[in-house]
């Protein structure tokens, strides 16, 4: 935590920030170690507080101890930030602009009119997107959690079951395994709904020769894991069978050719030209991946919007998909860390097919 003090302060000390308010709880989290749901850091190049209220102090303390503890009335008096470096002659406070509200910002302008604002963003996240060892375990921990939910559930995945029996059993399993909550609702879309991206689980019930699509993760010491396998009950169709293959190959092929230096919407790009090429370009209309850690969702984007390069030590997923309305759809998805000599993956989970 010590170090990670540090290089914020480091990064503040770049950018000319003398004060920065930190209100994104993964941030505060990343920072300070303080786990408990209310409370803000205040960072300025000597002093690091964490103000929080009653219910908190005594946890503040013995998680954050690089941190020192001040106490506040409520979790969204900010205004006790102001008065802190207002008292120690600064008159810049910085503000984490997508985790703070419009209402927040007025009352803090209000009553601290001659405190100027200023506004950073993802200025921590660009600090967590490279992992630690230590964080990479975290996460492939919660990977393996989550490879072995799967397979204790995919003697249930046949003809009859709905959905949200599968999720219900998922969850179970997850639980069970030791996941801490979940990272996400468990997605599951069968049928023609599995062209729904982001369709999680209903009552439909699953028959026989029907797509499924199985979108879920595990939580371990509070980092994400994230997942997708897509299966067909009984044997396939062609069509089935032949985009399953598209799909796998693009897998395989970004994982095989992904290295350090390249910037994320080529690595995305590769992928996208490859399913153009194969006349399914228009069905591919997300992302090929997003950065993993203490959010489900985080940096790098991996999309054709993305300009940053990718990094050794950076975890993110590769999930590419065809989706066809009124058919159905298909995705398969890892999660890898980036070492100097390509793509560890880290989810374990085989890439069968065909069940039963
Ligand atoms: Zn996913
Ligand atoms: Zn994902």
């Amino acid at each position: 935590m010590d170090q990670r003090l540090n290089t914020i302060r480091r990064k503040m000390i770049d950018n000319n920030v003398e004060a920065f308010l930190i209100t994104h709880r993964s941030n505060i989290i990343y920072l300070s170690g303080f786990t408990g749901t209310s409370g803000f850091l205040l960072v300025t190049s000597m002093d690091a507080l964490l103000f929080t209220d009653f219910r908190y102090l005594e946890q503040a303390g013995e998680q954050a101890p690089a941190f020192e503890v001040m106490r506040v009335e409520s979790s969204a008096n900010y205004s006790a930030a102001a008065q802190f470096i207002s008292k120690k002659g600064l008159n810049t406070l910085a503000l984490e602009e997508a985790h703070f509200s419009l209402r927040e910002y007025n009352q803090l302008k209000g009553s601290h009119p001659r405190i100027k604002i200023v506004s950073l963003y993802n200025f921590v996240e660009e600090i967590r997107v490279i992992k630690e060892e230590k964080e990479v375990g975290f996460i492939a921990a919660a990977a393996r959690i989550a490879d072995q939910a799967l397979q204790n559930v995919l003697p249930l995945l046949k003809p009859g079951i709905s959905e949200l029996e599968v999720s219900y059993e998922l969850e179970y399993q997850l639980r069970k395994g030791g996941s801490e909550k979940l990272p996400f609702e468990i997605i599951v879309a069968s049928g023609e709904r599995s062209a729904l991206p982001h369709g999680v689980a209903g009552k439909r019930i699953i028959n026989a020769g029907e797509l499924v699509t199985i979108d879920f993760g595990a939580v371990y010491s509070g980092y994400c894991s994230d997942m997708t396998r897509t299966f067909v009950l009984g044997a396939p169709h062609q069509k089935q069978q032949e985009i399953y293959d598209l799909v796998l190959q693009g897998v395989e092929m970004a994982t095989r050719t992904v290295r350090a230096g390249q910037r994320c919407d080529s690595v995305d790009g590769l992928v996208r030209q490859f399913f153009e090429k194969e006349g399914y370009g228009a069905c591919f209309g997300h992302g090929l991946g997003h950065g993993v850690g203490l959010e489900v969702h985080e940096l790098p984007t991996l999309s054709p919007k993305g300009q940053e390069l990718l990094e050794e030590m950076m975890i993110f997923t590769i999930e590419p998909g065809i989706y066809i309305g009124g058919w159905g759809g298909i995705r398969i998805e890892d999660l890898v860390v980036l070492r100097p000599e390509g793509l560890q993956i880290l989810t374990e989970s085989g890439k069968e097919f065909v069940l039963g």
